[in-house]
């Protein structure tokens, strides 16, 4: 695709997931030029908060749905969509199955309100996760299934799953843990997929910036004080360098380091 501006559309299941999981090329694909587009399919309305954070009787999901405008802003989207499921929160909860949820929601239903973003959109890429959603969330397994087949009903050619290095991340977090006491434990981490199904390698170090202030633009979910943001600069370099994708559309795909 090279010089030629495209069209990217993130699909994420909950506000801040986009920063985390892509938000470094997302920065990136807006400073080359290209239209960056985030869909979410849930306003993550079951996200846990601490007392005191939203106003009295403020919906969670109204006050990330601001957060999401703040941290688009960072990273260049030009344009934020909601599909309008609620969270089903995490696996085997009984909210799984709540009306309106996007687990529980038609396939086919779900796929044509994104398809129809991304005809509008004329999107040349589309990125979900990987089938299981990098860490077995439902709404991430859905995001993956809806996302694949709105690429078929809208023409949209490329498509990669969002994912996680689960070697290096075991690598980083070991190497981190006597700085980082809160660091989560590499041995329970059950988080990403092995690295050969990996295709693509996004270099963000230049957008950690912009990657950082998206995180912590999401102050309902990413305290100034947890562990994404407590970090030192080297410290979130080493974590968040690289993001990580899996084509998805059956072209073959050498391992690669962009993905327009
Ligand atoms: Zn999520």
């Amino acid at each position: 695709m090279g010089d030629v501006p495209a069209t990217i559309v993130f699909f994420h299941a909950h506000p801040d997931d986009e920063t985390i999981a892509t938000g470094g090329t997302m920065a990136r694909a807006h400073h080359e030029g290209h239209r960056v587009v985030v869909v979410f399919a849930t306003r993550g309305e079951l996200g846990e908060v601490d007392p005191g954070v939203l106003d009295e009787s403020e919906p969670l999901g109204d006050r990330r749905a601001i957060e999401s405008q703040r941290a688009a802003a960072v990273l260049g989207a030009a344009r934020v969509v909601f599909l309008g499921y609620r969270d089903s929160g995490m696996a085997g909860e009984d909210s799984n199955h709540a009306e309106g949820s996007f687990a529980g929601a038609d396939l086919e239903e779900a796929a044509t309100r994104l398809a129809a973003v991304l005809r509008e959109e004329d999107a040349d890429v589309l990125t979900v996760y990987d089938d299981w959603g990098t860490y077995g969330h439902p709404d991430h397994i859905k995001v993956h299934r809806v996302g694949v087949r709105a690429a078929q009903l809208g023409g949209t050619p490329r498509v990669y799953g969002a994912t996680v290095s689960r070697q290096a991340l075991r690598t980083v977090i070991t190497n981190l843990r006597d700085a980082l006491p809160d660091a989560p434990d590499p041995d329970e981490l059950d988080l990403g997929v092995d690295e050969g199904p990996i295709t693509t390698f996004v270099d963000v170090t230049a957008y950690l910036r912009q990657k950082r202030a998206s995180m912590a633009a999401h102050a309902t979910q990413i305290a100034p004080e947890s562990f994404f943001l407590a970090t030192t600069d080297d410290q979130f370099r080493a974590v968040f360098g690289t993001e990580w994708f899996i084509r998805l559309d059956h072209t073959p795909t050498e391992r690669e380091t962009w993905i327009l």
